[in-house]
């Protein structure tokens, strides 16, 4: 029966293969040591606050880097305001592979720093920047080892990788004044207008806190409501690899993070990332908006559990489904035993 059960096995796996020409792709190995090391050198550049030295020259890095692997490379300069009105220049910047198929995914994080530790258990830290490491650099440095994959082998699907500027600028925990839509000014203005007029993928993953030891992600409640499926396709590429342990299968409350922009303006199901438990006082990482989040609180682990369940999604996806191929698939003869 084993044998006949393993045969049987084989022979339908490569009769799906003959049939599916847009079928499943081999995924390329990620490398925690390079995301990490793409995480360490964002923050050499010192917190990537807009309007800072910092800022510029980390937006030149990622698109020097980025072209390496793809020619396809965009950025998206937008003015925005604020919340106490000031001016701020932001810059998404999108790199694309596959520019010209029309079935994508979109990946995403935010690469900004914010400019306050506003919850640092010090006072006196609280108009100081924070660097970022976890919040910022972590999505980023998985996503720019994901782009440097993508370039050693095409998924069947398009991807588009967006490093989203200004998510942070939200306003201080002091202020008094009116503060709604404050988070999230670049995932705001691309999902308004895209980089691509009339822009849509297939589904969003938005990567946000993915680099602390024993970072443990819950079934995130924006998430959830916009886009189950998509929690459901992540979620079960993570339990395929074996990482139950850092997806777990709790829901946690609705947050505003990019992925809720994405969802309202663009309408692309976005699934959020992140690591966030009810149960803490602030539910994020002791080191989120801190002086603190710096590179030591990094685990190379956590950002490899990351990007390989990012990975494995991307390269399960299928092609578009030809109906010609897809009525020969159903006539094929099967073994019969
Ligand atoms: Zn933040």
């Amino acid at each position: 029966m084993v044998g006949a059960f393993l045969l049987l096995a084989a022979i339908s796996c490569g009769g799906e293969q003959a049939t599916q020409p847009a079928g499943r792709k081999a995924t390329p190995e990620f490398d925690a040591a390079s995301a990490y090391g793409f995480v360490k050198k964002q923050v050499e550049f010192g917190p990537r606050v807009p309007g800072t030295p910092a800022h510029a020259a980390c937006a030149e890095w990622f698109v020097k880097t980025l072209k390496q692997w793809t020619p396809d490379v965009v950025v998206q300069e937008f003015k925005a305001r604020a919340y106490d009105g000031r001016p701020l220049d932001g810059k998404n910047i999108i790199a694309s592979f596959g520019k010209d198929k029309k079935d994508r995914v979109l990946l995403c994080a935010h690469w900004d720093s914010r400019p306050f530790a506003d919850h640092d258990p010090d006072p006196a830290n609280h108009f100081r920047p924070v660097m970022g490491a976890n919040d910022g650099a972590s999505g980023v440095g998985v996503l720019l080892e994901v782009a440097r994959c993508l370039s050693l082998g095409e998924p069947a699907v398009g991807v588009d990788i967006i490093l989203l500027d200004l998510e942070d600028f939200g306003a201080h925990n002091n202020w008094k004044g009116a503060s709604e839509n404050s988070w999230g000014l670049g995932s705001q203005y691309w999902a308004k207008n895209p980089h691509r007029p009339g822009y849509t993928a297939r589904f969003g993953i938005l990567l946000d806190m993915v680099g602390a030891a024993g970072a443990v992600f819950p079934r995130e409640g924006t998430s959830l409501y916009f886009a189950p499926a998509v929690v459901d396709k992540i979620w079960a590429a993570a339990r395929a690899l074996g990482y139950a342990k850092h997806f777990a299968d709790r829901e946690s409350g609705t947050l505003i993070d990019d992925h809720l922009y994405i969802n309202q303006y663009a309408r692309i199901p976005t699934a959020d990332i992140i690591d966030y438990d009810d149960s803490r006082a602030s539910g994020f990482p002791e080191s989120w908006h801190t002086v603190g989040d710096t590179l030591d609180k990094i685990d190379r682990n956590t950002l490899a559990v990351v990007g390989r369940t990012v990975l494995a999604v991307i390269y399960g996806e299928k092609g578009p489904v030809d109906p010609g191929k897809a009525g020969r698939m159903l006539s094929t003869p099967r073994l019969k035993l």
